[in-house]
């Protein structure tokens, strides 16, 4: 498939046939600046999981919707994919390496140019599902792509199998990325996958990405400092809630800081961690928010003093993936801001090529 990126190009696609490598193509279309339509009467977890994000709309497989484009799933062309080879490039003479890249919060513009450099000479992509998975178009023919995005309620690879795959394509000769979402050390168990390469003795580099902690926040208008307002932030995970015992959070501590917190993974867990640092005498009317897809066409924003941000990103529909803030940065920069939303300047972005993206303003 060649996604269209001319101005003035198609704004409307159907995509029929959805296979294995569905996501990729609706994220390059989504990417192109297109609105996206799925033909099919039995979705998977995977298109499931994009609807129930907003980024797609599904369609009865023998719809006509009238779509600018209709495109049809990729593997009616050949490509390697972890079912169907697994060698592809046959292993290069000694030692591959590992390089974990951070793909920026799953946006094709924001990934780094090192990133992206990376991507066009793998012989390997191991790679999430927040990752920005439109770029794997960028990557040669001949490169092995292996999905291993955790989708909720569904399956997912083990971290082990993850570290296997990475070694095992290294130790025969392949350069391997490992492509996430964000920062690959942040919340990406990054430290481990470097650890499992450096006891196998395999090479392994690290090329930052835009985290979400910040891009998220930053996309949806709300700065993490602000002089006069806080001197610092806190990124913290909210995978699992305050009351359990996995969780090692000084809570307190949190609450007395005057920092922002920055909370990743906490969508389930925002009621009991808001009710946990009240409790802990944070002031109810401190400010919150929650950005859900930041960067992605479907990005939502809700703000809300502490007590009440849970209950209204819920009733909002803005959930997982998503970051919430908490502090009075949330609160300092108006609502209505001149610039549009950002995923119109993003659209705007795409249908104008080489011109800055002038989203976030
Ligand atoms: N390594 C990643 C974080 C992985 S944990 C990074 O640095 O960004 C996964 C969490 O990241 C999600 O639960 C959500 O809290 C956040 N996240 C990732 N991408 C996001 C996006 N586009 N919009 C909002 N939150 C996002």
């Amino acid at each position: 498939m060649s996604t269209p990126r001319l101005p003035g190009s198609p704004r409307t696609a159907l995509v029929r046939e959805p296979g294995p490598r569905v996501s990729e193509m609706v994220h390059a279309l989504l990417d192109a600046g297109c609105t996206v339509s799925v033909a099919s009467d039995d979705p998977g977890p995977e298109l499931r999981d994009l609807h129930g994000r907003g980024l797609v709309a599904l369609v009865a497989a023998d719809a006509e919707t009238g779509a600018d484009l209709v495109v049809r799933d990729r593997t009616h062309e050949p490509r390697p994919t972890a079912a169907s080879s697994p060698s592809p490039a046959s292993g290069l003479p000694g030692m591959g390496e590992v390089v974990l890249v951070g793909g920026g919060p799953g946006a094709a513009d924001l990934i780094t140019v090192a990133g992206l450099q990376e991507l066009r000479q793998a012989d390997v992509v191991v790679h999430d599902r927040l990752a920005p998975i439109g770029l794997l178009d960028q990557t040669p023919e001949h490169c092995l792509l292996v999905p291993v995005g955790k989708i909720p309620r569904s399956d997912f690879t083990p971290q082990e199998r993850i570290n296997e795959l990475l070694v095992g394509h290294a130790l025969e000769g392949r350069r391997v990325v490992r492509l996430k979402g964000g920062d690959s050390f942040v919340f990406g168990r990054g430290g481990e996958e470097w650890l499992a390469c450096t006891e196998a003795g395999v090479p392994v580099r690290v090329v930052p990405g835009v985290t979400s902690a910040v891009a998220a926040p930053a996309l949806a208008g709300l700065p993490v400092t602000h002089r006069e307002v806080t001197s610092g932030f806190v990124v913290v995970s909210g995978h699992v809630g305050p009351d359990d015992e996995r969780n090692a959070v000084n809570w307190q501590a949190l609450a007395d800081a005057g920092l922002t917190i920055v909370l990743l993974m906490g969508v389930a867990t925002l009621p009991a961690i808001a009710e946990r640092l009240l409790a802990c005498g944070m002031p109810p009317e401190t400010p919150a928010a929650v950005v859900a897809d930041a960067g992605m066409p479907s990005q939502r924003r809700v703000r809300a003093p502490l007590p009440q941000i849970a209950a209204r990103a819920a009733a909002e529909g803005v959930g997982a993936p998503a970051v919430a803030v908490i502090g009075r940065v949330a609160a300092v920069l108006p609502e209505d801001r001149p610039a549009a939303s950002s995923a119109t300047a993003r659209e705007e972005a795409v249908a104008t090529p080489g011109h800055p993206t002038p989203s976030g303003g």
